[in-house]
């Protein structure tokens, strides 16, 4: 294929293809079913106990309940339907597409009969890629720019046969169109700028090789999807383009080059739908005309966190479609329609002046609706007032029918963009004078060698302490007395009596296994975040509220909705029953502000600063009881403070002040002599290295387990001056680390940070593991953590080691 010469915006497809894009239509639609029927299909599948075709017959009837639901919400006509459901990951689907499967997977390809080279990927061979084999771990999974989804990472070489792999797409549009003509759907895939730009090298590529060194590879094979998908029928595809909103690796020149070279060569093939990249999760500012340029015949625009643009970034926009993202995709408030529709008329004035078809403008969400919940319409014990300002994706669909409707009468386009919020709860004055008083001086601890010196008397540990980070297993019987206690099978007694037996268990076999510091084990908390919400006010909970993360596993996150208080303290009791069965210190457990504001549906209407700084008092409180009630040690975990880090560079700073203000106000009020750590989950610890120093934390622990090399970098004592706790035990797999794999990574620590600073622990907590693995690493942690204490012992005594 060549690079045709082409006119911009001249219609180039054919008549039948030219079929105008609805006039409301979402991003895109939570695919895991109102029931989880996806996870549940899925797990059934694994086990072996449902077949092929069982799976099958489940998932095709989730898609039809889908369709049918979103035609009874008002999409219909051809295209007005984005087909995003997937098995996995959407990302996974894309890289299957055009053949992205590292050579350590080559013998899923061609499962099928077909040789490896031009295979395509079965079932199982899709499933062996999200989840791994014996032989082989999964793909890398990370979060999916600044959310809780979490998508597959696609490794790509030099010489990865890329072709189509998997015709998904195609089999899905298909399937559309047995619903007729006018239930065809829109097929959607992650565009082939934003797929490389996730992608990795794979390993044993050669040094400096990028996964965009492939882009015109993978648009030839993107080329020949569209004209399958336009021969099958399709008059729309929809390419999704997330990572224009976000600061990449290249500047916003080479990028603008890159979407002309992407976007640009697929627009000017001849057999193709009409084709509607959207940019989700952020504004694109200035690469807008170079997008309008490329010759594609929509643009989606995120509206909520972008700007309306101006006429000028609209240069050229001629017949290009607008699909305005102007509800909130990723929030569960209610759409404030009159300012919606406001803005809705600035966007097409503005359209008119660069010389658009004003009414060529489509409403739809600033992001896929993935990352809310089916329907409120099940939700009927939240409170009615809290209720009538939600909004989850049904509820958003309407909303975007409504605008696109022409009914709503505009109001003012500075007006508030969600339902106001008005009723008892959110905004409560004893919180408000709080936060108001707030000085520096409650940010601050004493010097760090002050406080070292308070807890080491205190507290008295060895060198190289040994801990875990929090969650021991939770087994069958912890669970099912939660779930019995919550539907009331089982009283307050009985349900306390049963935590406190697995509490005895879990103190019992830290002592047994001899680690210096223990933990209650959170037996009680079904969620890290989920539990906090259901102890604070401000927060409230739903019934059925499901949000996929990734795969097959949901989480149901808690609405934040007003200010943020704590009626009575919430961990006190399950510590201080710890801590009387042990002499040994028992860490207090707690979930850090960010944390809980990351993992929840956070209020709209003030900062994020400011709410965290509502929750962090909150955890303020808890420290303080927690500390009388004669608790020495207390961790407060931020596994998600890279999470939220801003997409661009320039708003990284700000978050990084509230957020680590937020944290030091949570813990700033501790006394000396009180140990405080905190844990933090991801790899990319680098990047926030010298904000994680800033929390001021006595102690804390990371995951490392994956990324060891770069870790050990990046605990330069310059940077990075207090205890730390590399984790030397990935949690995440199965697998027993041996002791000498352990001390091996210990000791290579202790020559990085040196001994008084070190600690032993797993790299995240155990909640999902079982008590048979658990307590043979843990042994071998301990064992390790021994031996490594010994050396360092006769290196002080001028003793000969080794
Ligand atoms: N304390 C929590 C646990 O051990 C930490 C979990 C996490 O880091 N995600 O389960
Ligand atoms: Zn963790």
């Amino acid at each position: 294929m060549t690079n045709a010469p082409r006119t911009p915006n001249a219609p180039r497809t054919p008549a039948a293809a030219r079929a105008p894009l609805p006039a409301a239509t979402p991003v895109g639609y939570p695919r895991i079913g109102p029931d989880r029927e996806l996870k549940k299909a899925e797990e059934a599948y694994w086990s072996g106990r449902i077949d092929r075709a069982e799976f099958a017959r489940r998932t095709r009837a989730l898609r039809d309940e889908t369709r049918a639901r979103l035609a009874e919400l008002g999409l219909t006509g051809p295209a007005a339907i984005p087909e995003t459901f997937s098995l996995y990951d959407q990302v996974l689907d894309a890289a299957l597409a055009v053949g992205i499967v590292p050579d350590r997977f080559a013998d899923v390809l061609g499962a099928d009969g077909a040789s490896s080279a031009d295979g395509t990927i079965d079932l199982d061979g899709y499933f062996a890629l999200a989840r791994g084999t014996a032989e082989q771990p999964p793909l890398e999974m990370t979060k999916w720019f600044d959310t809780n989804y979490h998508y597959l990472v696609p490794e790509i070489g030099p010489d990865t046969d890329l072709h189509i792999a998997s015709t998904q797409v195609i089999d899905l549009f298909r399937e559309s169109l047995e619903g007729g003509a006018d239930a065809a759907a829109r097929p959607v895939l992650v565009g082939p700028l934003t797929l490389l730009l996730l992608a990795k090298a794979q390993d044993g590529a050669p040094a400096g090789f990028d996964p965009l060194d492939r882009l015109d590879d993978v648009v030839a094979v993107y080329a020949e999807l569209l004209a399958r998908l336009h021969e099958a029928g399709a008059t729309w595809v929809q390419l999704d383009e997330p990572a224009l909103a976000a600061d990449q690796r290249i500047d916003p020149q080479g990028l603008a080059a890159l979407l002309e070279r992407a976007e640009g060569r697929l627009a000017s093939a001849e057999d193709r739908p009409q084709i509607l990249v959207t940019t989700p999760y952020g504004g694109i500012g200035d690469l807008l005309p170079g997008l309008i340029a490329t010759g594609v015949e929509a643009v989606h625009l995120d509206l909520t966190r972008g700007e309306i643009p101006s006429a000028t970034q609209l240069a050229g926009v001629g017949r290009t479609v607008i699909a305005a993202g102007l509800v909130e995709g990723r929030s569960v408030w209610r759409t404030e329609l009159p300012t919606a529709a406001a803005r809705l008329a600035l966007l097409r004035e503005r359209v008119a002046e660069a010389g658009g078809d004003p009414g060529a403008v489509v409403v739809s969400t600033s992001v896929s609706l993935q990352h809310v919940p089916h329907t409120l319409e099940r939700e009927t014990d939240l409170p009615a007032d809290l209720r009538a300002t939600l909004a989850f994706a049904d509820e958003k669909i309407a909303e975007i029918v409504a605008l696109a409707g022409s009914t709503v009468v505009p109001g003012s386009v500075d007006g508030p963009r969600s339902v106001p919020r008005d009723f008892a709860g959110v905004r409560r004055n004893d919180v408000r004078e709080r936060t108001a008083g707030l000085t520096a001086a409650d940010l601050e601890r004493s010097a760090f060698e002050v406080r070292g010196a308070a807890q080491q008397s205190r507290l008295g540990l060895p060198v190289l302490p040994t801990t875990t980070i929090g969650s021991f297993p939770q087994v069958a019987g912890v669970r099912r007395a939660r779930a019995d206690h919550r539907a009331g099978r089982i009283d307050d007694a009985a349900y306390e009596q049963a935590m406190r037996e697995e509490i005895r268990r879990v103190v019992a076999l830290q002592e047994e296994l001899g680690l210096d510091v223990l933990v209650h084990g959170e037996p009680e908390r079904n969620d890290m975040v989920q539990y906090f919400a259901e102890h604070l006010d401000g927060f409230a909970t739903t019934a059925h509220g499901w949000v996929q993360s990734y795969g097959s596993r949901c989480t149901r996150p808690s609405i934040l909705f007003g200010d943020v208080s704590r009626p009575a303290p919430i961990t006190v009791g399950w510590s201080t029953f710890a801590q009387s069965l042990t002499d040994k210190p028992v860490k207090g457990m707690l979930t850090g502000p960010v944390t809980i504001l990351a993992w929840s549906f956070v209020r709209d209407d003030q900062s994020l600063g400011e709410t965290a700084d509502q929750v962090a008092l909150a955890l303020r409180d808890e420290i303080t009881d927690l500390e009388a009630a004669g608790i020495g040690i207390v961790q407060v975990d931020e596994p998600a403070l890279r999470e939220l880090l801003p997409l661009r560079a320039s708003d990284q700073d700000d978050y990084l002040r509230w957020s680590v203000d937020s944290f030091r106000l949570a813990t700033s009020g501790a006394a000396d002599a009180t140990q405080i750590h905190t844990h933090l989950c991801y790899s990319e610890f680098n990047e926030v290295v010298d904000a994680i120093d800033a929390l001021g934390a006595d102690v804390t622990s990371i995951e490392a387990a994956r990324s060891r090399g770069e870790i050990l970098e990046a605990l330069d004592p310059e940077r990075f001056s207090r205890g730390i706790g590399p984790g030397v035990w990935d949690i995440h797999s199965p697998r027993v680390p041996a002791t000498e794999e352990i001390r091996s990574q210990l000791s290579a620590a202790l020559d990085r940070v040196g001994e008084g600073r070190l600690w032993a622990n797993p790299d995240c907590g155990l909640k999902t593991r079982g008590y048979e693995e658990t307590t043979e690493s843990l042994r071998h942690l301990v064992e390790a953590a021994r031996t490594v204490r010994e050396r360092a012992a006769r290196e002080g005594a001028g003793l000969p080691v080794g």
